[in-house]
Formats: C-alpha cells, sequence, structure tokens
C-alpha cells in the first residue's frame, strides 16, 4: 500500500514548479548518462589511453554526448500521459545493466542478450541479492520516487510537438557536436576498446536486444534445420565386439587451468587422477557463453563455418541419429538450445519410469539439482530407448550444471566442499579472492566425483557395452583477474581464462579391443592444440560412423585408432 501511494502520481496542480515532459527526459537522461553509467565511467578512468585533465575532458564530452543520445530517442515520447511510466522504465533498465557489468565486468553486446533471454528462473534467482537490491534502489527506485512526485505541465499537442522535436534535434545536435570535438580521442577509444559501446547503458541493453530478436538471421534461425550427414552409417564392428555407449558429458564454465590433471596446484581431480585418463591441456572454446558455444560445439562446421551459418542447420545428434545410434540428452540446466530437439530427452530432476525417487538432498525445491541427480536411474534411461537403436549403440549427453556462477557455492553439496572457507555470495567482487577460487574449486572438484563415478558405472557396463566417457565445457571463467567476472566478454577481447576449457577422454581396456581406440596412446597426445571444431569429428571418428559430412583432419582420435577387423556380412 505504502508503495502505491509513494508512486501514485501527484494530484497537485500544476504549477511554476510543474514540469514540462521535456524537463523530465533530459533530467533523466543526465542521471542515466552520469551515475547510471558508473561501469563505463570507472572502466575509462583505467584505461592507460587517457589521465589528468584530458580524461576528464573527454569523460565529460561522452557523459554529456550520451545524455544527448538518450535525450533524442526519448523526446518522442516524451508526452504527459508517457514520460513517467517510460522514464521508470528506462531508470530500471538503467539500473539492471549498470549492476551486471559493474559487478561481473561483462558486456550488454547482442550474445550476451541471446544468453539472457535463454536463461531460467533458477539461473535469475542465483543472480538476487542485497548488492543488486541497492543498485535498483539508489539508481532506479530513488529517482522514481521523485519522478512520480513532480506535477506536470500540460502543453498543448502542437507545443508538445513542437518541443519534442527540438529535444530530437537538440541532443542530437549535442552529441554529434561533443563527438567532433574530441573526435580524435573519441574514436582511438573506440577503436583500441571495442567493448566500451557495450557499456553505455542503457541503449547498450535495447541495441542487443534488438540485435538478438529482430537483427539479420534473426528471421532464418526460425527455419527448420537443413539436413546433414543424412548419408551416415556405422561400420560394420568386428566379431563379438558389443556396440558402444559413449557419455559425453557437456561441463558447465569449467576452466582448464583449474584441473590438477592439467598442472594446477591444488588437488582438483583425485578420482580422475587415478582413472588415468587422457587429458587435453591446450583446448579453445568456440565462445565465451553457453548460447554461443554450445550449438557451435555440435555443429559440423568448426567456429568459422558455424558463425557464417545464415540458417539452422542439423547438428551431431542429428548425424548420429542418422547412423542409426540411439542419442539421449540428459540436462540439468537451462535446457539444450534446441541441439536436442529432435533426440529423446530427459530432465536430471524427473526420475525415468520406473527408477527410485531421487534421494533427498539431490535436487532443490524449484528444480535446481546438483549434477549427481544425472547419474540417478540411468540404467532406467538406457533401457528405454528404442531396442533396434540401441542395439546399434548409444550416445548420451549429460549437460551439467557444472561451475555455473556466481552462486559458485550451490554447485557442491555441503559435504563435498575439499576447499575452506568459502564465497556464498554472488556479490563477486565482495568476496575475499580466495574463497571465491575455493568455491569455484569445489565445483571442480564437485566435476571430478561425477565423472569419476560415471567412469565406475560405465566400467560396470563393460562387456555388455563397449563405453566410453568423454568430457569437454562449453567455455571458461573469469574469477577477479583484472577486475573481471563470470563470461561472455566478446570473443575477441575476452581473456583466456574464460576460453580455455577442459577435454578429458577415457575408456576401460576392454573397449579398446571393441572399437581399436587407444587411450594410452592419447594420453601421449595431450598437449596438442585442440578446440571445439575437433568435438564432433572426434565423436563420429571413436563411433566410426561414416559420413560425407566426417573431416577426418578434425578427429583428435583418429591417429590413435587401431584398424579393425570388420565382422564379414
Ligand atoms: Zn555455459
Amino acid at each position: 500500500m505504502k508503495s502505491r501511494l509513494l508512486f501514485a502520481p501527484s494530484k497537485a496542480r500544476p504549477s511554476r514548479h510543474a514540469w514540462s515532459p521535456q524537463g523530465l527526459v533530459l533530467l533523466c537522461a543526465l542521471w542515466c548518462a552520469g551515475p547510471g553509467n558508473w561501469p563505463l565511467w570507472q572502466r575509462l578512468a583505467s584505461l592507460p589511453d587517457l589521465d589528468g585533465p584530458r580524461l576528464a575532458l573527454v569523460g565529460s564530452a561522452m557523459g554529456l554526448g550520451i545524455a544527448g543520445m538518450l535525450a533524442a530517442l526519448l523526446a518522442p515520447l516524451a508526452w504527459p500521459r508517457l514520460v513517467k511510466p517510460l522514464l521508470s522504465l528506462v531508470l530500471l533498465c538503467t539500473a539492471g545493466a549498470a549492476h551486471f557489468i559493474g559487478s561481473y565486468g561483462v558486456v550488454l553486446d547482442p550474445t550476451m542478450m541471446v544468453n539472457v533471454l535463454q536463461t531460467d528462473a533458477r539461473e535469475v534467482r542465483d543472480l538476487l541479492g542485497a548488492p543488486m537490491a541497492l543498485s535498483f534502489a539508489g539508481l532506479a527506485l530513488l529517482p522514481m520516487l521523485w519522478l512520480w512526485r513532480r506535477p506536470l505541465r500540460r502543453p498543448g499537442m502542437l507545443r508538445g510537438l513542437g518541443r519534442n522535436a527540438a529535444l530530437v534535434l537538440g541532443g542530437l545536435a549535442l552529441a554529434a557536436g561533443l563527438v567532433y570535438a574530441t573526435f580524435a580521442d573519441f574514436s582511438s577509444l573506440m577503436r583500441n576498446h571495442s567493448t566500451l559501446r557495450y557499456m553505455i547503458s542503457p541503449v547498450n541493453g535495447w541495441y542487443s536486444l534488438a540485435r538478438a530478436t529482430l537483427g539479420p538471421g534473426a528471421k532464418q534461425r526460425k527455419l527448420p534445420p537443413a539436413p546433414v550427414g543424412r548419408d551416415a552409417v556405422l561400420a560394420a564392428r568386428p566379431v563379438g565386439a558389443p556396440p558402444p555407449l559413449l557419455v559425453l558429458v557437456v561441463g558447465e564454465t569449467a576452466r582448464a587451468d583449474h584441473f590438477e590433471l592439467n598442472g594446477y596446484g591444488r588437488p582438483t581431480n583425485p578420482g580422475l587422477s587415478a582413472l588415468g585418463v587422457a587429458s587435453f591441456t591446450d583446448v579453445t572454446s568456440c565462445g565465451t557463453s553457453t548460447a554461443a558455444s554450445l550449438p557451435c560445439m555440435f555443429s559440423l562446421l568448426g567456429r568459422e563455418g558455424f558463425q557464417a551459418l545464415k540458417a539452422p542447420q542439423e547438428n551431431l545428434l542429428d548425424v548420429l541419429q542418422h547412423a542409426g545410434l540411439a542419442v539421449l540428452w540428459v540436462d540439468n540446466q537451462s535446457g539444450c538450445k534446441e541441439l536436442c530437439d529432435r533426440v529423446h530427452q530427459a530432465h536430471a530432476e524427473t526420475p525415468a519410469p520406473g527408477a527410485p525417487p531421487l534421494p533427498p538432498g539431490l535436487c532443490r525445491d524449484g528444480g535446481a539439482c546438483f549434477d549427481m541427480a544425472m547419474l540417478h536411474g540411468l540404467d532406467e534411461r538406457l533401457a528405454q530407448l528404442p531396442e533396434a537403436a540401441r542395439a546399434r549403440g548409444v550416445v548420451m549427453v549429460l549437460h551439467q550444471m557444472g561451475s555455473h556462477g556466481p552462486a559458485y557455492s550451490l554447485r557442491s553439496p555441503p559435504d563435498m566442499k575439499p576447499f575452506q572457507p568459502e564465497c556464498t555470495s554472488t556479490a563477486l567482487q565482495r568476496c575475499d579472492r580466495q574463497a571465491l577460487v575455493n568455491a569455484y574449486d569445489n565445483s571442480i572438484a564437485y566435476t571430478d566425483r561425477l565423472l569419476t563415478a560415471l567412469a565406475g558405472w560405465l566400467q560396470q557396463r563393460a562387456g555388455a557395452w563397449a563405453p566410453g566417457l568423454l568430457y569437454v565445457s562449453d567455455h571458461g571463467e573469469s574469477l577477479g583477474e583484472n577486475n573481471l567476472y563470470l563470461h561472455g566478454l566478446p570473443y575477441a577481447v575476452a581473456p583466456r581464462a574464460q576460453k580455455h576449457v577442459p577435454w578429458i577422454a577415457w575408456w576401460p581396456q576392454a573397449t579398446e579391443a571393441a572399437t581399436g581406440n587407444d587411450l594410452g596412446c592419447l594420453r601421449r597426445q595431450r598437449q596438442q592444440p585442440l578446440s571445439h571444431d575437433h568435438l564432433s569429428h572426434s565423436v563420429l571418428g571413436w563411433l566410426q560412423v561414416q559420413t560425407a559430412a566426417y573431416r577426418a583432419e578434425l578427429d583428435v582420435f583418429g591417429p590413435c585408432r587401431h584398424p579393425q577387423a570388420a565382422r564379414p556380412d
């Protein structure tokens, strides 16, 4: 009730203290450009390009220019009935953008907006907290309180039109004039630091939202996918060899340099280290976010080809299915980004029919589950795949929650946290750096447990199957280096930490005899540089799927595969 009263439009008679809609637009534009863009000003001040009076001059010019541009953009809607709701929305957008950019060092470009659009309630819940509330209170709610209590002047239609037009022209002239006056500094800044433009709030969000939903390709993305690898067939298996059972674990936000297997100085991989896996040390992701990486990883085109793609295409999972294999996607995250639309799907929180209920503690209310929930009832899930396809072989994809931030501490159960103390806040900047790394490393150690348990499950199925385990993360993460947090920076400027991912392969000895894939040989190749471009072709190679779409030079397992004596038909 109280807030309704506070925000109720003032019934006071318009007096000479009343504001014109244009005046409010101008003031709001100045507020957003100034305090509302604090992360931009902080970043500008930290750049080596400018300092002293020059920094003050260029910074002020940019601030006024942004205010002018924003005022020009909003002016056509500066009408008495519209102006307060409009400006409230602008203030909320600005506060939200400033919070995320300032707290986590991300920028709001179109790729990040695709991630935002694909996020789910659980991910949003992880982000909420006191710092976010403070940001909204200071940058949006207080000014809104002031705004809604201003009496408004109500000029006639013609006079309003004239004033709005004047504000558009004035705002544009101001922005253009200031850019012109500081052109040398301004253009070199934008050239050298291309992400700055995506820090200008709130227009960064609006622009990126428009690009993500209406931009080039948005319409084509809705078309049915073009077929890929319809010619796929499985090579004949050697006499008596069991069908392959490959589990591909898609990791989340795991950075390679926090894996003990890759030389990290903390025991984050006790289980996998004892198993004798092949862990590749120099693997580069296709993107810096889930939305960018996932479709690219599963495409057969590689990063360059995928980015040039104008319309959707079928992916690795479709090709595996064309070859006659049974394919199942088990998700413990915000979905498969349309990759698994045409294959069997399951979610970690929903046990397979016939499987016992999930043990308590694995899933919280609202469906957020620890990754180990994906292992529950795997036999039942396996048994429910179509029998004919199953007899040829099975590929299961487990899509992890992994090390998804910023709530790293929620990614491992309380009794499985070897690194203490742990940062439990989502305000990562305020956490002690070591506590933040502890929380993150606990999530990696939990992934180690998951993969080790999965290897154990697969080992027990050797004989009936030729099992294999492959783990690759979608992208890395910044943990405060250079004041950057989370991930999703534009690829060209993202630090290595956001692109350097783990790639781990393992299978029991029996699989080598059945499939020819030699793990010992692979371990000796672990330092060769790889990228997500290799993933699809390596999976096709491991399973011996033959198709014109397969590229042997991208199959990391190829050089370590012994020729097999095929079963005579
Ligand atoms: Zn991701």
